[in-house]
């Protein structure tokens, strides 16, 4: 083991970094889609504390009391050396690539860079396999794979523009490697598989550019989306909760760990992986 500051012998490497510094964002810029509420904002607020100004991007022309609230939290946080986080907010919507380069180009001409995008905006619903209407399917995969899709690339064109390395997490889902007992959400779970082998083929594609793209797969989190779809209809939250060996649903602040890992020089050597934040459902 080395003190922190000395060189690794055996990597080459950067000197090693103190363990709480290796997960600092100051002066780091991050865009954070679907950021308007829920994981998104739980992230953006998780970015913002280490020290990342952070582009909140969602479809509501202004943001909400609530998200302006936790704006003026971030801004009265004390300065890290001057470095201070921030919250910033953009309607836009995921599925126009158009807008969505131009938004990430404005940003990053505006703040001088880009170094963290979570491509996390996405929608829920069921339906009956053989019934699944063609319509709903094609809107599923517009926001949940094309919209994770272009908001990556939004971000890394930008990356790589200005020749610099950076981060880019998808949300996934459990749901795209498992099928969640008793839900018919056949849409739902197939957008977010291509969305987990979208990040490994970018990831692959973007490490010669210095630019790590990973997924999380969270299970059952009490947000918004699960308040509607599931936590409001009588008893299917406990059924829910049943399915992972905690017995719970988790709470958005559960994701911001691993959000800070992959967004951080935390995860330097990770790239292609996905991480599942689930009370251990997939174990089962
Ligand atoms: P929420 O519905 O609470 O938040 C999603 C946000 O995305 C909303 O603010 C929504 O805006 C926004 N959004 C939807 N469509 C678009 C669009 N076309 N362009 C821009 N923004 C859009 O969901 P969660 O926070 O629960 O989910 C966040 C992500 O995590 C999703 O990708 C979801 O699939 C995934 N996930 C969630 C799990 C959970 O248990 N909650 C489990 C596993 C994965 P608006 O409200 O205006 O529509």
């Amino acid at each position: 083991m080395q003190a922190p500051g000395v060189q690794t012998a055996l990597s080459g490497g950067p000197p090693i970094r103190s363990a709480p510094t290796l997960f600092t964002l100051s002066n780091r810029v991050a865009l954070v889609t679907g950021g308007h509420r829920s994981i998104g904002l739980e992230i953006a607020l998780a970015l913002a504390e280490a020290g990342a100004i952070v582009y909140c991007l969602d479809l509501p022309a202004e943001p909400d009391s609530e998200w302006r609230t936790i704006q003026r939290y971030v801004a009265e946080l004390p300065a890290d050396q001057d470095k201070k986080g921030r919250l910033e907010y953009i309607s836009a919507d995921v599925t126009d690539q158009k807008t969505m380069w131009s938004v990430a180009e404005k940003l990053t001409e505006k703040e001088g860079r880009i170094d963290i995008c979570f491509a996390n905006a996405g929608i829920y619903a069921v339906d009956d396999c053989l019934e699944y209407p063609a319509e709903d399917f094609r809107k599923m995969f517009d926001v949940n794979t094309l919209g994770a899709m272009v908001t990556a690339q939004a971000a890394a064109k930008q990356m790589v523009r200005l020749g610099t390395p950076g981060s880019i997490i998808m949300t996934g889902s459990i749901s795209a490697s498992i099928t969640n007992p008793t839900l018919r959400s056949m849409a739902y779970n197939a957008s977010k598989a291509a969305v987990l082998q979208m990040t490994r083929s970018m990831a692959c594609e973007l490490a010669a550019k210095h630019i790590r793209v990973n997924s999380i797969s969270p299970g059952y989190i009490n947000t918004e989306m699960t308040r509607v779809s599931f936590l409001s209809k009588p008893g299917l939250g406990e059924r829910l909760s049943a399915q992972n060996p905690m017995g719970r649903f988790g709470r958005p602040d559960e994701l911001r760990g691993v959000a800070l890992f992959l967004a951080s020089d935390a995860s330097t050597f990770c790239t292609g992986s996905d991480i599942i934040i689930d009370g251990g459902q997939c174990a089962w």
